[in-house]
């Protein structure tokens, strides 16, 4: 409300207060529009309350600054006419934006017919006299003084002579102009001057303008020569004019919006429809928009609301119909287009010249009229104001109009291209007066007075009026018609003319000309270039024949420097794995480009420096198994068992997901990169004193790929083909070529039962010390056991207690020399950390789950009691006696690949830290981020251990991708996108190099084969928890019942100790995940062969110790085909196992009749027979086809991912059918991975069935525990379906009380729908906070926790808006996927329409859940919009 002062010398010093008078405004804005509403129903109160405004008014007159005179009066003479005014300069004395009594007094002029006895001299009643005698009692100019001056002050801004009164005065002046205030600001302004200028003298009413805008001299003929004069003495004139011209240009923009807005209700001749709809078009000449652009562009104001805004859009505009994706646009009709003035009121300048642009691009193909936007025929005004064109018409005005002309003819300084434009506009506008009244006489005064149309005339053509030169000509083609018509006859003018016209359209005609030489010249050489390209494919199509008739070999597309060349060699249909695979060679390795130091890299061994390229690395929940809470089977909620070293659950409880942005660059450059990055930080925290609030978390190691700014945080080697390297395929060593699958099998299952004893008794030296380790070890069991049996505590308490009770000097003594050979040195202290970190690790899982800082909270105390034992956990923090801890040295220490040799084979050579570095990182996502243990897994079990995460993880990813194309409706090859591909390839050339480690761990294949091919432990499993983990929960009621008898600690020892007594591996095959199983035995069979015999283990510790190793690689020998079978039909078991005919979709529909569609009476046969096996006491099974369905899905989700994997391992090229989307058929599937072509043929024999009869010992007989299994195949755990109507989920919402405090009236106030699992919560409240080992979480990111995992996408009912959360409290807001009739989402639910289900949208939110994308989304999209940074994304 302050008064504002122009600061000509110094900046303002502080900002000024301004937002209050604003707020009091948008209070009262509605009410003053009413209350003149009111008025104008009743004459009487209409004048009652305009004499009330006068007096208040007249109370507070506008303040005159004195001139040097005494006198307030000034007389400005200009051009001989000459005027009197009160004095006031704006730029030297204070005014404020805020007139609100002018601006109702303006909007009382609007009403009706009842100020009209201003304008008559008739009296009135005794209240307008009042009004009249109060009005001329004052400077007639009072009534729009303050009016004009805020205007003028808005001029002189806008020409930056106000720029040092700062930010307040910009903030001012930008929501006077804004649509939420204008209607009672700025509008009720330019009314305020309608009503001034049809209640004052014209000549008054210009002069007054022209002073207040200090344009007074400007406006004079004889400026120029003074200001020429003064020039010579004073140079800094230069920057004046700029300054003059631009506030000129505003003094006829102001004169336009006096004569051209008659819109506004109660000036002309129109209705609130109108003048909606002519806003709706001046939006829409600015380019095409959206509806709630549009409803965001209009006036908030209570007139305009009464008129329907889509009524007033659609009579106006074209909807084009939503894009899949994109919301639904308008467009202007063209029929409107003459509507457009450039000079709208509402335009901002920005507005005005997006307008300007786009109707130059949008009329360049029109007609000239059309072309040169001249002003539209404008409303009649109503009485009141009916004698404002006069203005148009006075000398005065007519007289600076020639100036300006006459200046831009001269091109002088003090005129521009805008003023002249805008002066030509109101020439329009005066002829079109003229045009609709003849007697109006613009033009004869014109004529008579300067002659305008000879100085139009004279600029036609000229470069002076290149601003508008279309306008131009329509006005002089007007002016003259309007002349003719009224002076009669014809002007000799026209024909002097003509030539100019003529010259116009021979410009034209030789621009068209140009255009049409030009086309044809483009014409000719696309025709030339179609014509290359063709000479070109039909050379290549030479060529391919030429290669297909030599053999098969097909070059893969040439060009592609970015991929590996491969020659192929082999018959008719294209088979990677087993007997007829292919033979590949490489002929061109690929090259890639360093994005760091741009040089580029042959990927061949030997050849360059590694590479690799950015990766992340995630947990990731997508596949893992919910129990029948819902809940998912994570660490927080089952145990962590030493059997995952071997292979993953069947809950898939550890999802290791990478991707990559497959951006490539030098390991050394990345590590320099990393490097950089990590200093930078450091010194960065340094200087700011504390960590900036950033997205990206270096100090994990994240960082943003260096091209593309993608999220990464490791970096995956991009290893050579193997073909490249000196390596040997596995099927050159493999003897199993000669055999069939069922001998095979039957060898291989005897090799196993084979008693290990018998084959290391003969050698005696090494069974002695055998014994020792065997027997402490076994003590350690014991022991266990009894610490387990005695406290009742489900965990393994390796504390002092147990360690007194047993005999501590037991192990030296006993065998004094065998330790010496041993134990060649004493565990150091750095040993003894790491026996207390093993046993921390593999015994107690929750102590990791609490120590890691990015752990998901673990249930609250009463779902899960193991989260209060703090006790046990503390136990295990103690140090180890020194009797386990000699026993694990012991057990460790013959190991050679253990401890000193690489994890990589020297086939490539230089890339052992890069493999490491990655491994470690796998390590630590699924060991969820502790530092300490990653480095104890990394160190002592080196290789192992990164070989077995690294295949579960591209396991993972395999399984990840085929589902997505699955989803996605793509084939599984060919629509890979370069991102997938280059993952792929990197990870399954992984897999295969790091096959190295296990050579010397032959007892850890045959332990897997074990899984498959040995007797199952009896069908019983332990239940705790509700997980089906391996039987590692002994706190069920009788231990020694376990079908898994054993534990952590001793299958820990059976895995690590070759020669130790051979217990069955105690895994049960429904609870192991096959993919990984068969992905893991595939890269390791093949080192069992050693000199064309096949054996299941190292014979002894010696002999690993001084065996030299191998350079063997997997590559799809018929070993691996064999293990692929066998595991597909593991598979199948597990299918018939889980498969419960009674939960099937339509179980009831069917009473006792069998269907079974169109299968083959003989597989129905089998199916049954199998059926039978596994549920011996269940009626035969009914409804075969729902079971084959299970069985295709299941070879798919089990053959695609290993398919996917050996196409990158082996480089054979898919067969066609695999590429085409439209092919279901599993067939090619089949024999591309080796495999008999149909399901029937898999499933028929006599070993299948002893197999399942074996395998089927491993269903449990309990119906509660048959239940609690993974149902195979595993599905992704998807998004769930919404509803089609926005309206029915808030409905939902409704009724949704408050879990936690279900009271009446406690409606939850954000109630938030889960995505994964469609359950509703009570998000960012206090009264659903949890709190989990001491950190409160908020609802959501603890149901994330439960439900998808690391990541999680909620939909926040009440905003319409959808949160995506990841771990380390990040997250974003994003627009729910539901969209109004116009295509439009609306975040925050603000306009409110009825919204429906887009389902692309929702589709490519699916896709991007199912490619595991929250995390790079929400961290894009921080870096747009920065102010999700700000919320506390932990109490969601
Ligand atoms: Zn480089
Ligand atoms: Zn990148
Ligand atoms: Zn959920
Ligand atoms: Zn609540």
């Amino acid at each position: 409300m302050d008064e504002v002062k122009r600061q000509a010398v110094e900046h303002q010093v502080w900002e000024s207060e301004w937002e209050t008078a604003f707020n009091i405004l948008l209070r009262l804005k509605d009410a003053i529009a009413l209350v003149i509403s009111w008025a104008e129903s009743n004459e009487e109160v209409h004048n009652r309350l305009l004499l009330m405004c006068l007096e208040l008014m007249n109370k507070m007159p506008p303040v005159y600054t004195k001139t040097s005179e005494d006198s307030s009066g000034l007389t400005v003479t200009i051009n001989g006419e000459s005027s009197t005014i009160t004095h006031f300069d704006v730029l030297k004395s204070a005014t404020s934006i805020h007139q609100p009594v002018v601006r109702i007094i303006a909007g009382l002029f609007t009403a009706k017919d009842h100020a009209m006895f201003l304008k008559t001299s008739k009296p009135g009643t005794e209240l307008q006299e009042k009004i009249r005698s109060l009005l001329q009692s004052n400077e007639d100019t009072n009534l729009y003084e303050l009016a004009l001056r805020v205007l003028v002050l808005c001029a002189q801004t806008n020409a930056s002579l106000w720029r040092r009164n700062g930010f307040s005065l910009v903030n001012q002046i930008h929501n006077y102009f804004s649509p939420l205030c204008r209607s009672e600001m700025f509008d009720r302004d330019v009314l305020m001057m309608q009503v001034g200028a049809a209640l004052t003298p014209p000549l008054k009413f210009i002069i007054h303008l022209l002073h207040r805008f200090r344009l007074d001299k400007w406006a004079t003929t004889e400026f120029e020569q003074d200001k020429a004069a003064a020039a010579q003495t004073k140079p800094e004139s230069e920057d004046l004019s700029k300054t003059m011209v631009l506030i000129a240009e505003e003094f006829f923009q102001c004169l336009i919006l006096i004569f051209s807005e008659r819109y506004t209700y109660g000036v002309g001749k129109t209705n609130p429809l109108d003048g909606l709809k002519r806003e709706v078009v001046h939006i829409l000449c600015t380019g095409s928009h959206t509806f709630s652009h549009i409803q965001q562009k209009v006036s908030h104001d209570n007139n305009t609301k009464r008129v329907s805004l889509h009524e007033a859009v659609n009579q106006v505009a074209d909807f084009r119909k939503p894009l899949s994706t994109s919301a639904g646009q308008f467009h202007c009709k063209e029929s409107c287009l003459p509507m457009y003035s450039p000079f709208f009121m509402h335009y901002s300048k920005s507005d005005q010249s997006a307008a300007e642009q786009c109707q130059a691009r949008v009329r360049a193909k029109m007609d000239r009229v059309t072309r040169s936007c001249f002003p539209n025929p404008l409303p009649d005004y109503l009485p009141f104001f009916e004698n404002l064109p006069l203005i148009l018409k006075s000398n005065m005005l007519i007289h600076v109009f020639k100036l300006v002309i006459d200046r831009t003819t001269r091109r002088s300084r003090f005129s521009s291209d805008r003023v002249f434009h805008k002066v030509l506009y109101l020439i329009g506008i005066a002829l079109n007066e003229e045009e609709k009244d003849p007697d109006f006489g613009f033009t004869h005064k014109a004529e008579e007075n300067v002659g305008l149309l000879g100085m139009l005339e004279g600029l036609l053509g000229k470069q002076e009026a290149s601003i508008c030169p279309a306008l131009l000509e329509v006005t002089v083609e007007k002016y003259r018609k309007l002349l003719k018509r009224n002076s009669g006859p014809p002007e000799p003018v026209i024909v002097e003319t003509h030539p100019m016209s003529t010259a116009e359209e021979l410009k034209a005609k030789r621009q068209a000309k140009a255009a049409e030489m030009r086309q044809k010249a483009m014409a000719k050489m696309s025709s030339m270039q179609s014509k290359f390209m063709k000479k070109i494919e039909v050379d290549e199509s030479k060529d391919e024949t030429h290669v297909k008739t030599e053999g098969a070999i097909k070059p893969e597309d040439c060009d592609n420097k970015d991929e590996d060349i491969v020659k192929q060699i082999g018959h008719d249909f294209p088979v990677c794995i087993g007997i007829n695979k292919w033979q590949t060679e490489i002929e061109k390795p690929r090259i890639l480009t360093c994005i760091l130091c741009q040089e580029d890299e042959v990927i061949a061994p030997q050849l360059g420096k590694p590479m690799v390229c950015a990766a992340f690395i995630q947990q990731s929940q997508l596949f893992t198994h919910k129990n029948q809470k819902g809940e998912l089977m994570t660490a927080s909620s089952g145990a962590i068992s030493t059997r995952d070293l071997l292979t993953a659950p069947a809950t898939l409880q550890y999802g290791v997901d990478v991707s990559t942005c497959s951006h490539s660059m030098h390991y050394e450059c990345y590590k320099s990169l990393s490097e950089s990055n990590r200093s930078r930080d450091s010194l960065r925290a340094r200087q700011v004193g504390q960590h900036p609030h950033k997205m990206v978390d270096t100090e994990s190691g994240e960082f943003q790929c260096p091209l593309c700014k993608r999220l990464s945080n490791a970096a995956i080697p991009i290893l050579p083909a193997y073909q490249l390297t000196n390596q040997i395929g596995f099927s050159t060593v493999s003897g199993a070529a000669n055999e069939n699958f069922e001998v095979w099998v039957a060898r291989v299952k005897r090799s196993l039962e084979m008693p290990l004893s018998s084959e290391s008794v003969t050698k005696k030296g090494h069974s002695r010390k055998r014994s020792h380790s065997e027997r402490s070890l076994l003590d350690l069991e014991k022991l266990s056991q009894t610490s387990k049996e005695s406290d009742g505590s489900p965990k393994y308490s390796y504390n002092a207690t147990h360690t007194d009770a047993s005999s501590t000097t037991q192990l030296p003594t006993s065998t004094p020399t065998e330790s010496k050979i041993i134990m060649n040195s004493p565990p150091s202290a750095d040993d003894a950390d790491f026996y207390n970190e093993l046993a921390a690790l593999f015994v107690d899982p929750e102590t990791n789950n609490a120590n890691s800082p990015t752990a998901t909270p673990t249930p609250a105390g009463e779902s899960n009691p193991r989260s209060s034992e703090s006790t046990s956990s503390e136990a295990v923090k103690k140090p180890l006696s020194s009797q386990i801890q000699h026993a694990i040295h012991t057990l460790i220490r013959p190991f050679p690949s253990m401890s000193k040799s690489k994890i990589c084979s020297t086939a490539f050579d230089g890339f052992e830290e890069p493999i490491k570095d990655l491994g470690k990182n796998m390590i630590k996502y699924r060991r969820r981020g502790n530092e300490s243990k990653v480095n104890f897994i990394e160190k002592h079990l080196k290789g192992y251990a990164i070989s077995t995460v690294t295949w579960q993880s591209a396991a993972h990813v395999a399984r990840a991708i085929s589902s997505y194309l699955y989803y996605d409706k793509k084939p599984l090859f060919g629509a890979l996108n370069t991102r997938q591909r280059d993952c792929m390839s990197a990870m399954s050339r992984l897999c295969a190099s790091l096959s190295h480690n296990m050579q010397f761990l032959l007892h850890a294949v045959s332990d897997m084969l074990r899984v498959l091919l040995c007797d199952p432990p009896t069908a019983k499993v332990t239940q705790t928890l509700g997980s089906p983990l391996f039987g590692t929960s002994p706190s069920s009621a009788n231990p020694s019942s376990t079908p898994h008898s054993g534990t952590n600690f001793a299958f820990f020892v059976q895995l690590f100790n070759p020669a130790g007594p051979r217990k069955n591996v105690n895994l049960n095959i429904l609870q192991v995940d096959i993919l990984s199983l068969a992905i893991s035995l595939m890269m390791t069979i093949g080192w069992t062969w050693n000199n064309g015999v096949q054996s299941m283990s190292n014979t002894s510790t010696k002999a690993t110790t001084h065996q030299k190793s191998r350079l063997l690689t997997p590559d799809g020998s018929v070993d691996e085909a064999y293990v692929l079978r066998l595991a597909l039909l593991a598979h199948y078991f597990q299918i018939f196992a889980t498969h419960d005919e009674s939960d099937g979709e339509d179980a009831n529909m069917d009473d006792g009749s069998e269907i079974h569609s169109n299968l083959d009476p003989a597989i129905i046969e089998i199916m049954v027979k199998l059926y039978s096996i596994c549920h011996p006491d269940d009626q035969p099974l009914r409804r075969v086809d729902v079971l084959w369905k299970k069985l295709e899905e299941g070879a798919h989700s089990l053959l695609r991912p290993v398919a996917l994997l050996y196409h990158y391992i082996t480089l054979v090229d898919p067969p066609e059918a695999l590429k085409d989307p439209s092919i279901h058929s599993a067939e090619a599937l089949f024999r591309y991975v080796g495999l008999p072509s149909k399901i029937e043929e898999h499933i028929q024999g006599s070993l299948v069935e002893s197999l399942f009869v074996m395998w089927s010992l491993a269903i449990p007989k309990d119906d509660h525990l048959l239940r609690e299994l993974v149902v195979q195949p595993v599905k992704p755990n998807l998004l769930v379906d919404l509803p089609d109507r926005y309206s029915q989920l808030i409905n939902r919402v409704a009724s949704f009380k408050c879990p936690t405090i279900p009271i009446e009236e406690s409606t939850s106030n954000v109630p938030t729908l889960c995505l994964v699992c469609g359950t509703i919560l009570c998000s960012q409240a206090y009264c659903c906070q949890k709190i989990v080992n001491k950190q409160s979480y908020g609802a959501c990111r603890y149901h994330m926790s439960q439900c998808s995992g690391s990541v999680g996408m909620f939909l926040r009912v009440r905003d319409c808006s959808l949160v995506l959360m990841t771990t380390r409290k990040r997250g974003c807001f994003r627009p729910a996927p539901y969209v109004d009739e116009f295509g439009e989402v609306d975040q925050g639910f603000r306009r409110g329409n009825p919204l429906h289900l887009n389902p692309e949208l929702y589709q490519k939110l699916k896709s991007l859940w199912l490619q595991q994308g929250i995390t790079e989304e929400v961290v894009n999209y921080n870096e747009i919009d920065y102010r999700n940074v700000q919320y506390d994304w932990a109490h969601f």
